[in-house]
This record gives structure tokens, sequence and C-alpha cells, in this order.
């Protein structure tokens, strides 16, 4: 080994165990920032260049002091805002007793966690993970082992319907049954028993029923897809048909749960449209910690026997604290309403600028999809916004999200539109 490296590193870890940390990232400029991760990681992202060091609600700042709008909100998992008082409050008092026991053991904080969960969500029973993709993973184990168990499913010929530009997370088997080539290519061989149709088309869905199906996996709004809205009854006549058929019906609500689209969950603008497992992640951990869960209906969820299934920091106390805390914030404030409002009030702004460029504006609450023309240079555009102070980033078919904190200040909210239709101008 190189004897400079050496002397590095040991500079940096004494610095470290001499709580000298904080200052080492405020010294670092954002472009040494950039260049750690670009030549110590792995390479796949490619992050727009804003190096963000601290943050406060809806606002971020980078090293050398220039605040942005954070306009995604981390995908949805920074929904109560950067560092949400009340939740750090709860992190903090946390950390004064215990962080991590595994679930070798009872814990009070977990229990309190799946029963407020639980209660939250309307359901009977949590199965507490880290990440969405666990939470993912979680419920199609649930389902198979359903199907064959109690459905009489033939072993291993278990098949789940998922639709056609899903995004469900990066494991191998949910990659194994994405629509998008760049998702899944070099990674085979993939997880067999799940079909692919069309989103939205009940007809499609009807056609793809056989006796081996055991559970329906959709979300109830395809985000990362391009923020694609089902037609209206279609939750409720997915729900009618998995009745009917002796299905299970999962909703993926890891980005659109939580008062995204102004229902406590996204399936709840419709009627009846209840699942038996539910897939939340994101949000749920307050935007402090990774905190997922599957939550579901009793004759599912007790598919589990000691044994089954688990993860080392699922329903950790930490996490489990902070958990609650975010789910405190939302019973106890007044999120349906404001998001509803703020989501109406961007649209209304966005559609009066009246910008040849845009195609189509998509989306409910504040989970918002801007559709650019082909024209357009969407790579321009991410760094125009950049340059406007705005953090969002396209998704799938040329379409940027507006997907801030939900509690975003509404003038900050309005002054972000305003750089957006600025930026959209610029580079059209
Ligand atoms: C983000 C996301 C996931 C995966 O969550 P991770 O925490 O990244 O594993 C799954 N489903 C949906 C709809 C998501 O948006």
């Amino acid at each position: 080994m190189n004897p400079m490296a050496c002397t590095q590193n040991e500079t940096m870890w004494q610095k470290i165990s001499n709580g000298e940390f904080r200052s080492m990232v405020e010294s670092l400029t954002d472009q040494q920032a950039a260049d750690l991760s670009a030549a110590y990681g792995t390479l796949n992202y490619k992050p727009l260049p804003v190096n963000i060091i601290r943050g406060q609600n809806a606002r971020v700042w980078d090293q050398s002091g220039k605040e942005y709008i954070d306009c995604i909100g981390s995908y949805s998992a920074t929904a109560h805002g950067h560092l949400n008082h009340a939740i750090v409050n709860a992190l903090k008092e946390q950390l004064e007793n215990v962080a991590v026991v595994s679930r070798a053991f009872n814990n009070a904080e977990v229990g309190l966690f799946l029963h407020g969960l639980a209660e939250f969500c309307g359901l009977d029973r949590v199965c507490p993970m880290n990440t969405g993709a666990e939470a993912i993973e979680t419920c199609i184990k649930l389902a198979r082992k359903w199907g064959y168990t109690v459905k009489g499913v033939p072993a291993d010929q278990a098949e789940i319907i998922v639709f056609e530009e899903n995004f469900h997370g990066r494991t191998t088997t949910i990659v194994g049954f994405s629509s998008e080539p760049g998702y899944k290519a070099h990674f085979g061989p993939f997880t067999p028993g799940f079909k692919i149709i069309p989103f939205g088309d009940v007809e499609a869905l009807k056609a793809a029923i056989t006796p081996n199906t055991v559970a329906i996996l959709a979300e109830p709004i395809q985000a990362e897809g391009g923020i694609i809205c089902p037609p209206k009854g279609w939750m409720t006549q997915v729900r009618e048909l998995c009745d009917a058929e002796n299905v299970l019906l999962i909703w993926d609500e890891i980005q659109v749960g939580f008062y995204r689209t102004g229902t406590k969950f996204t399936f709840m603008h419709e009627e009846n449209a209840v699942p038996d497992l539910l897939a939340v992640g994101k949000a749920l951990g307050g935007g402090i910690l990774p905190v997922s869960a599957a939550v579901g209906k009793d004759h599912v969820m007790k598919m589990f026997q000691p044994g089954d299934h688990g993860s080392t920091f699922g329903g950790n106390p930490l996490g489990a604290a902070v958990a609650l805390a975010a789910l405190a914030e939302f019973e106890t404030g007044d999120y349906s309403t404001r998001v509803t409002e703020l989501g109406e009030k961007v649209i209304a702004k966005l559609k009066a600028a009246n910008l040849p460029a845009i195609k189509e504006i998509r989306g409910m609450g504040l989970l918002i999809g801007i559709e650019v023309h082909e024209s357009v240079d969407s790579y321009a555009m991410s760094h125009a916004l950049v340059e406007r102070g705005i953090l969002t980033k396209e998704t799938r078919k040329r379409t940027f999200r507006l997907t801030p904190p939900l509690t975003i200040e509404e003038d900050l909210l309005m002054e972000a539109i305003d750089r957006v239709i600025d930026a959209i101008k610029a580079v059209s």
C-alpha cells in the first residue's frame, strides 16, 4: 500500500474518532464530495452536480451555502420535511435508551409500532422490514405461502400478476418482473412465477388470471413509471376481481402512501379497494431511517410461522420510535386538506403558464409529473432546474416530478413553481 494513502487514512480515522466528522464534511468542497463518490462508489447512480450537506423542511444547502428547494423529497421518503422536529425529538429520546436488539427478544417499542401501524392502516398485522424492496419480497412470500397452503395451488406453480412499467425495487426477484430493460439487463436468470400485463386494463387482468394466480401486485399510481394514474374505478374493479377469483390484492404504496396523493393511502380514493397486503416504506421512516413493512389482513399474515421470514434490523426500537413519531405527525396534522389544496394550486399554476414544451401534467396531491415534449432536452432541463435552485429529476417518459415534502411552506412551493416555469421556458 502507498505510504501516503496510509497516513491519510490514519488522519481520517483519527479525526473521526476525535469527533471531527462534521468538520470534515464541511471542509470538503462540493466538487471534492462528488469526486469521492465517483472514485470509491459503484457507478449505479448519475447524480446531479449538487452536494447536499444540510436540510430543514423543504430547503437544503450545499457546502458553498447555496440554497435549494427540495422538489423531489427523496422520492417521498422526506414527506415530513428534512429533520422534522417532533420526529428528531423522538429519535433523540430513543437514543438515550436502546437502539437495536433484534427480534430474538421482545421489545416494547416494536410492540407499540406493530400495533400503531396496523391501526393506522386499518389492517390486522405487520411484518416490519427496512427497505421497500424487502417489504415487497415479504408480500411475495406471504402470498405464495397462502397460495400453496390455503388456495391449494400445486407446488411451485404460483403466479403473481404485475404490470408493465411497474417499479417495486431492485432485488433480483423484483427486477426480474420489471418491464424496464435497463433494470434487468445482465442480471438474470430471474425468478419465475410473474406475469406482466398492461396497467389499468381490467379486461387484460381478467384474461391473465388462472387457477394458479395467487396475487395481483400493483402500485395504485405508477410513480417511477411516469406518474401514471389508472382509469377511475380500476382499483375497485381489481378488488372485485380478486374477490371473485380468490386472488390476493397487494397494493405497493411505498411511494404513493401516507397522504402523498391527498388521502391516507392512494387506494382510499376509491370505494372498496382495500388490499389483503399493503407494502409501505419511504415516508414511514420520517425522513430519518429506513423503515418499511408488509401490513395485511389476518388470513394472510398468519401464514408466517417462526423461522419463515425475518430481518436483523426489521422492527428495531430506534426505527420503531421514529416511525411511530412519523405516523403521529400524520394522525395529528391536517395533511389531507393541505396536500389536496397545494396539489390543485400547483397544477392550476402550471396550466395557467400555458407552456408549449409541456405535453401533459399528471398527478394527484403532491405527486405531480410534468411530461415534456420530445423536443425538450431533459438533461439540459435538469441542469436548468439546478441552476435555479430546484432539485428534482425526470423519471421515465420524460416526466419531471414534483414530489416535495408534504410540509413545504405554501409560498416556497409557489416560488418553486415559478422557477420551474422559468427553467422550462429557458430550455424550450
Ligand atoms: C421506492 C419504491 C420501492 C423500493 O423501495 P426501496 O426502499 O428503494 O427498496 C418499491 N416500490 C415503490 C412503488 C417505490 O417507489
